[in-house]
């Protein structure tokens, strides 16, 4: 007989709003007072950040998958899947566990933090032929697959096939675009040395931008600086550009260009989770529209955060601004979530968020860098250390932080391996493959599932 009374408080996502905000929750809350849950797919938090470095093999794909289980003190119940559904009417979310069981988990308050994917448009070839840099799992595929181009175009004896090997396309000039096309440049800058065979000067990096400026954020100055560091480097930059289309073998940008390349890696933005779409509820360019104390407006029961929700700015003193999407403010919205649903089930008032940015930090590899914190410019081995230390203390556990520390102190003093692991599959994984975007269900679905189930009760 089921005898718990307390009431349930759900978490969707661990990721740095969802994590944060059971790790509050654990801590402010005693056990008799809630039990709190926590659907996740994967067994960690991931320090999305980092994960260009990853690609380039300067940490290993652990360092930056930072465990749930860590400690002793934690109360959570994990749920090990994905919600594909969420049913407001009669509080139930539908989830889909790794083994692929449909289960249906009742709750008094839901936290929404499935943060986000890759933005795709309708490219012809693009979901087919384009990787992202979104998960850990694309960030390990593609450092192989960089590293299998320099294999393959090392053993080709025919001319174009090594061309268009050498050839690589990063679309997206943001901070996630920039920062993996530079620290990609570095691996295959580096690895040019361990195969002789290999004529340096084929080896081509594009990155690519709708827009007129990289990382626009930056500011004029600071913004130059950093295209000035990747031009340096031999980054082909093309603004005010696009994909016309892609195929296995090429890609038409929109000025005409046709690139021979086999590799495509689309960072061109992000949109809210397919989960928030399941709700039904009014969203903003997909993100679910929130009060500023993150509940949904007039339900006390249902909060959203981070990357899947239109946080309204406060700092901003703008009426429409929203929290741009980043860990910045998912980890200090994660944090003020909890404190909300915990004022909530005790009666009393919730609060508003408000965050000043602190700015922008932006690794290029190396020594290069460029970095804006509180508004001062910073370039080179400044920028360098300001952006990793950041990195670094934001990281959540001292394991972590030491993985860290030691693949950098590693990789500083013993270079790049370029091992092709063999994970990658024989048939090629892309964009479409890695993020699950066909596994959610409409609301009309959800209401269905979840009417059905009760009824068999
Ligand atoms: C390459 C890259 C570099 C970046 N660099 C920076 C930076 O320098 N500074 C910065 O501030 N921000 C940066 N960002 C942005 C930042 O990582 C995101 O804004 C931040 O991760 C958002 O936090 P979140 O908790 O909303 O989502 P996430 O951290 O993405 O977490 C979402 C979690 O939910 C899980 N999930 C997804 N769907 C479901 C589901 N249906 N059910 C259950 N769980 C689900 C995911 O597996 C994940 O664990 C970067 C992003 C990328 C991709």
């Amino acid at each position: 007989m089921n005898t718990v009374t307390r009431p349930r408080i759900l978490v969707v996502g661990a990721g740095f709003a969802g994590v944060e905000c059971v790790r509050r929750l654990e801590r402010k809350l005693s056990p008799d007072e809630a039990d709190v849950t926590l659907v996740t797919p994967f067994a960690y938090q991931l320090y999305l950040p980092l994960l260009p470095q990853v690609a380039s093999g300067v940490l290993t794909p652990q360092s930056i998958a930072v465990s749930l289980r860590r400690s002793k003190k934690y109360r959570t119940r994990i749920i090990p899947g994905g919600a594909i559904g969420v049913d407001l009417k009669s509080k139930v979310c539908v989830i889909r566990t790794i083994t692929d069981q449909i289960v249906n988990e009742p709750y008094d308050y839901i936290v929404l933090a499935p943060g986000s994917i890759t933005r795709t448009f309708d490219i012809p070839g693009l979901t087919e032929h384009a990787f992202g840099m979104k998960t850990l799992a694309e960030a390990a595929y593609v450092r192989d697959h960089v590293i299998s181009q320099l294999d393959l175009a090392d053993a080709s004896q025919d001319p174009a096939e090594r061309a268009s090997r050498l050839q690589f396309v990063v679309v997206g000039g943001g901070y996630a675009g920039t920062e993996t096309a530079a620290c990609l440049q570095r691996l295959t800058h580096a690895a040019v040395k361990r195969y002789p065979r290999l004529d340096p000067g084929l080896i081509k990096w594009h990155l690519i931008d709708i827009a007129p400026k990289l990382m626009p954020e930056l500011g004029e100055k600071l913004g130059s600086s950093a295209q000035e560091i990747l031009r340096r480097r031999g980054i082909e930059i093309s603004l005010g550009v696009s994909i016309a289309k892609a195929g296995p073998e090429e890609v038409t940008f929109t000025d005409g260009r046709v690139i021979p390349t086999r590799t495509l890696i689309w960072t061109a933005g992000v949109v809210a989770s397919p989960l928030i779409a399941t709700l039904g509820a009014e969203t903003v360019k997909g993100r679910l529209v929130v009060a500023p104390e993150m509940n949904l407006p007039g339900d006390d029961g249902v909060f959203a955060l981070g990357d899947s929700a239109a946080v309204p700015d406060l700092a901003k003193g703008d009426d429409s601004a929203m929290c741009p999407p980043t860990a910045q403010h998912a980890l200090r919205q994660g944090k003020h979530v909890a404190d909300n649903v915990i004022a909530t089930l005790r009666g009393q008032a919730r609060k508003p968020y408000v965050h000043k940015d602190l700015g922008l930090v932006v690794d290029l590899g190396g020594t290069d860098a460029v970095s804006k914190p509180l508004g001062i410019e910073l370039r080179g081995l400044p920028a360098q250390a300001v952006a990793r230390g950041y990195h670094w203390s934001a990281l959540r556990t001292n394991v972590a932080k030491t993985r860290v520390m030691t693949n950098w102190l590693l990789n500083a003093v013993a270079g790049d391996d370029f091992v092709r692991t063999g994970f990658q599959a024989r048939k090629a994984a892309r964009l479409k493959d890695f993020e699950y975007t066909d596994a959610y269900l409409t609301p009309e679905q959800v209401r269905a599932h979840v009417e059905g189930t009760a009824r068999q009760e």
